[in-house]
């Protein structure tokens, strides 16, 4: 299988510099060993996905919301998302749960929009400790109850379109990357909890890893058991770093 490298661009970018970045991707990162994503700012991706026409490098969202349409200020459905052509939405990041108090609820039912209301895209599920939680020993427990909060009433069939994300909050954005003993673990303890959850289909979701991602990391993250790929910050704001990354064999 592939490995999935889906780059998360945030908020960094205004939107000229996106187009830029997406000319970029569409230059360096067609036909290479993996699945490469993009995922510019809301704004930006109906114009991001016209530019990656052709290059092979697919589309992610940020953000979506659970209701397929209505006075919901400020959202986007995720007919919208469908219609522009996204092949991946992010549910769940540990920003959003931070600034935008999104609950364990909200991402639940974000999922299951997702999951319901489209065939074409894929919910990037994103889970991870804090410091304090890890220096409590307690991340394989905190990470359950966060898969297990999410993912309620997801049926196994369902689960099969999904994606999961190990995003250790203390990686993400500050230099540190997990070990490859750390990830190793908590990939292996989300396989588990997967399989126990929905049995064979287990097997099919792809659990990536993301944190303070380069390339100089990315070969030895890639070749540990359990890492299907991964969502890359900060070094997906540069092309030349993704191509490296997305070449990795
Ligand atoms: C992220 O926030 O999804 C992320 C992985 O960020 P960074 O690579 O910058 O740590």
């Amino acid at each position: 299988m592939k490995k999935i490298i889906i780059g998360n661009w945030k908020m960094n970018l205004g939107l000229k510099a996106s187009l830029k970045l997406a000319m970029e991707y569409k230059k360096n990162l067609k036909g290479t060993n993996s699945v490469v994503v993009a995922g510019p700012s809301e704004f930006a991706l109906a114009d991001v996905v016209n530019i990656l026409k052709g290059s092979g490098v697919l589309l992610a969202a940020q953000n979506v919301f659970w209701q397929n349409e209505g006075a919901y200020t400020g959202e986007v459905s995720v007919k919208t998302l469908e219609e522009i052509g996204c092949r991946y939405v992010l549910i769940g990041h540990s920003e959003r749960r931070q600034y935008l108090g999104e609950s364990c609820r909200i991402v639940n039912q974000k999922i299951k929009a997702v999951l319901i209301l489209t065939q074409k895209i894929s919910p990037v599920l994103c889970v991870g400790e804090s410091l304090s939680t890890k220096q409590a020993g307690k991340s394989k427990i905190f990470v359950s109850g966060q898969l297990q909060r999410a993912l309620v009433n997801v049926k196994s069939f369902e689960a099969a379109r999904l994606v999961i994300a190990y995003e250790p909050i203390w990686a993400i954005g500050t230099g540190k990357t997990a070990t490859e003993k750390d990830v190793l673990e908590m990939h292996g303890h989300i396989r588990v909890w997967l399989s126990k959850r929905f049995g064979v289909v287990a097997g099919k979701i792809p659990i990536l890893y993301g944190g303070s991602v380069k390339a100089t990391v990315a070969i030895e993250l890639l070749a540990t058991p359990d890492v299907d790929g991964l969502l890359v910050g900060g070094a997906s704001l540069l092309a030349s770093e993704m191509k490296k990354i997305a070449n990795i064999k």
